[in-house]
């Protein structure tokens, strides 16, 4: 059985380190204000909320809601009244956004100063610095929980599953910076099992319950969970990631699902939400 990476351990330490940062700011008569847009009625979008609310009182910082009407003219307005409100320092749009609604433009018209997930085309394009302010929240956590194993990944092979713009490829992008070699993944890759067997670091971000088995897992290699699938078992619903839990007998580290990559994603929302309060 390879070491587990736990997840709440890691995002407690991130979430001392915001406390710390907070503190400064505070003393400088600063406020991180963190607001979430929420344009939708989502049962799994207000889980994630909940977790968003929970690490605010954690962590005693200033989180609201703001509920709008399901269309984008209310959710563009809305954005509009927080760019220009100087008490709010974070924005996030709760996902899925309403049927009439453009992601990129939605992603746009959260000012890149606000934009605690890192997502405008602003943000993301200083991926490419050496040392982002910000970055994506799980791409973010990926990487944090790499860091915890405390190995180091120069020259190792890293294999990344699924491209996204939120997950796939800014953790793609995070592990070159590491100076891994990194192959990324997507449905139409020819020989996926090619691509995870022969890396010593695998990103699974897809969507797809059981797709890495262990016999796709090199003895030894890091595997980081990134999927959130619902499934059926045992008459039960219950949360499973992309990798199937026999890989954590071949894995060297692996993150567990639920209790990896997920906790470690809201705490570094928070780091954001700071960093950019810092700035602002
Ligand atoms: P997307 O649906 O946006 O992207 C999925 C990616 O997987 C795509 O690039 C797609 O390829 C690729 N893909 C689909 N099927 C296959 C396959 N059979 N083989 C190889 N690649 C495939 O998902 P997200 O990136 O938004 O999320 C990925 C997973 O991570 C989901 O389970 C999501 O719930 C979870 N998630 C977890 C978070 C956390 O905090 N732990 C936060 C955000 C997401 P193509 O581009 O060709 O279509």
């Amino acid at each position: 059985m390879g070491n587990l990476i736990r997840g709440a351990v890691i995002a407690a330490a991130v979430e001392d380190e915001v406390r710390r940062r907070a503190a400064l700011l505070a003393a400088r008569g600063r406020i991180v204000r963190l607001v979430a847009v929420r344009a939708n009625q989502d049962a799994a979008s207000d889980l994630y909320l909940k977790r968003q609310q929970d690490a605010a009182l954690r962590l005693g910082l200033d989180y609201r809601v703001k509920d709008v009407r399901p269309d984008r003219a209310s959710l563009l307005s809305a954005l509009r009244e927080l760019e220009a409100d100087v008490l709010t320092t974070g924005i996030i749009v709760q996902t899925p956004l309403p049927p009439d609604c453009d992601v990129d433009e939605i992603q746009r018209a959260i000012p890149a100063a606000k934009d605690v997930e890192g997502l405008h085309p602003a943000n993301l394009g200083r991926l490419l610095d050496r040392d982002p302010p910000i970055v994506p929240c799980t791409a973010g956590a990926v990487m944090e929980c790499l860091r915890a194993t405390g190995l180091d990944v120069s020259g190792a092979e890293a294999t990344v599953v699924g491209r996204s713009r939120i997950v796939g490829r800014p953790a793609a992008l995070l592990l070159v910076e590491k100076n891994a070699t990194v192959t990324l993944c997507h449905s139409r890759t020819k020989d996926l099992i090619a691509a995870t067997r022969r890396a010593d670091v695998v990103v699974m971000a897809v969507g797809r319950p059981g797709l890495l088995r262990p016999e796709h897992v090199k003895p030894g290699a890091i595997v980081l969970d990134v999927g959130i699938n619902r499934v059926i078992k045992d008459g039960k619903t219950v949360t499973v990631g992309d990798a199937d839990p026999a890989v954590a007998e071949i894995a060297g580290h692996f993150t567990p699902t639920p209790g990896g990559v997920g906790p470690v994603t809201v705490a570094l929302l928070w780091r954001n939400a700071v960093a950019l309060a810092e700035t602002s």
